[in-house]
């Protein structure tokens, strides 16, 4: 067993390894897949990532690139089935459902490719060593077993998040509570970390839309996989590491930030979409034209389906905190109903030469690594939040949903580098509707003030950064986890040459 700052040299003939990742198509996931193939690739080992025509679209600049410099990536194409699902036509990704009571149908359609995945599986040269699968697939595992290799688990979220979400579990604490409001410790954990029922995930308090079979069938995967793959980094939550090796054995691999894996202004602008709602040029030198750390950027990410109600009360509290902002507002959801609304109050005049809104798909990584953007308003999906601690920034911190919850308690009382606005219940899936106004104009100037003018979280997001740029960088800790990763697959290999 290799330990933790011994020098791993890389596997000599890594390229015989073939790796398949199979991701959930949705941003927040596949986004991080797609760097961690083209990571894995550039470690010498082939990488397979299994996608459909109009995702693909997204990335394959990117992998075309690669490729062009001596990669060993490749994307297998798969058709959609969308109306065999139920689906209307195009509807490849999650964040352009019309609805989220098709999220079943959605999930049925990804379950579809199943069936073509184990005949490219079949008959692909070199032989897949090991399936990299989003943890929400679980039939992947099936898939494993069947081809007799390993499967891992990619979860986009943080260690923390895992380990606070398995000893609810476990304790069933949020059993106990009288009220969904009521807070709760969690217990175990290495911090005092209060939550309440009302914040958790749909896994632990499920809502209208949730699968109790989905669920079971998560959770027999889960055990039965061979380990797990982590967009994070060693230094920012060993204690949580460290616990979840205690739970769960040893087999979990951070090798993040994967952002990181971006470098220059190209990729950073071209990752995760092709094609940004906003010309690169104008953006930067919007953004070249304020002092360092002054601009705020605001995101409540790819799939918050916030009603336009609260969406104007976040836009009046961005106009009266003062300070420049960039705010990007997704399209989908009911955006035209609040369109409407920046139309009436003729707001982009209003806020002219102070604000910046991009209606659509932003280039963020680009966004966030200008040196004039000195906070992050973000609704903490972890991808937003990881890439936030690469850029060194302190965060106002506005979870909606999911694990943002648990992402937003290890920024703000495990890492002390955000502030929280005050959104204190989780929405979920098929009940958008029964949510107004949750967070007032009042408390998003107070917590921009506070992170803007916060010296002491301004320092210590900038030592965290330190450290995440350490980590994956040569010989950093998430370097020599993905050569340990790719060991520890080629041993297996290889044990298995020997058998057959
Ligand atoms: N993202 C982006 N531009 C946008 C919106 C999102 O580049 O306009 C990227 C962002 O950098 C992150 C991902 O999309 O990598 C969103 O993932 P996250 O976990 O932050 O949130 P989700 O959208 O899944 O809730």
């Amino acid at each position: 067993k290799q330990t933790k700052g011994t020098h791993i040299t890389m596997p000599s003939k890594s390229c015989e390894l073939h790796l398949v990742l199979i991701p959930l198509f949705c941003p927040g996931h596949q986004i991080p897949m797609v760097d961690m193939g083209r990571l894995l690739a550039q470690h010498g080992v082939t990488v397979t990532i299994v996608t459909t025509p109009l995702n693909a679209i997204r990335f394959r600049t990117l992998i075309d690139k690669d490729i062009a410099s001596g990669s060993r990536i490749r994307l297998l194409r798969l058709r959609f089935p969308c109306i065999e699902a139920g689906l209307p036509e195009r509807c490849e990704n999650l964040d352009v459902l019309p609805s989220r009571l098709l999220s079943r149908n959605f999930m049925d359609a990804i379950g579809m490719l199943q069936q073509p995945i184990e005949q490219f599986m079949e008959e692909t040269k070199p032989e897949p060593s090991c399936i990299i699968s989003d943890r929400n697939l679980p039939w992947t595992f099936d898939v494993a077993q069947k081809f007799k290799i390993p499967r891992l688990a990619f979860d986009g979220t943080s260690c923390f998040t895992v380990v606070c979400s398995h000893l609810i579990t476990l304790s069933k604490v949020h059993e106990t509570v009288s009220d969904d409001q009521e807070p709760f410790v969690v217990p175990g954990l290495p911090d005092r970390i209060e939550l309440t029922k009302a914040q958790l995930p749909e896994e632990l308090n499920p809502g209208p839309l949730g699968s109790k079979n989905m669920r079971e069938h998560m959770r027999v995967s889960d055990m039965g996989s061979y380990g797990l793959v982590v967009n994070s980094f060693e230094e920012l939550e060993a204690k949580y590491i460290e616990e979840y090796k205690k739970a769960k054995g040893d087999k979990i691999w951070c090798i993040g930030p994967l952002s990181n894996c971006n470098k220059g202004k190209p990729d950073m602008a071209q990752r995760g979409n092709d094609i940004v709602s906003i010309d690169e040029t104008r953006c930067l030198h919007w953004l070249d034209s304020w002092p360092e750390n002054s601009v705020v950027y605001a995101s409540l990410g790819t799939l918050s389906c916030v009603q336009p109600i609260q969406l104007i009360e976040l836009a009046i509290g961005l106009e009266s905190s003062k300070r420049p902002f960039i705010w990007v507002i997704r399209e989908g959801y009911k955006s035209n109903e609040f369109k409407k609304w920046v139309h009436q109050e003729n707001f982009e005049e209003r806020i002219k030469g102070k604000g910046l809104l991009i209606h659509g798909w932003a280039p963020q990584l680009l966004i966030l690594s200008h040196k004039s953007i000195g906070g992050f308003l973000t609704h903490c999906g972890w991808n937003s939040v990881i890439e936030g601690i690469s850029a060194g920034l302190p965060m106002i911190t506005w979870p909606v949903l999911a694990d943002q919850f648990f992402n937003e308690r290890l920024v703000v009382s495990v890492l002390r580098i955000g502030e929280k606005v005050g959104s204190e219940i989780g929405m979920k899936w098929g009940e958008e509707e029964k949510y107004g106004v949750m967070v007032k104009k009042e408390q998003v100037v107070e917590a921009i003030d506070k992170v803007m003018g916060g010296e002491m979280m301004r320092k210590r997001a900038i030592e965290v950064a330190v450290l995440a740029n350490k980590a994956f960088g040569n010989s950093g800790s998430s370097y020599l986890n993905v050569n340990r990763l790719i060991e520890d697959i080629k041993q297996i290999s290889g044990k298995k040459l020997a058998e057959a």
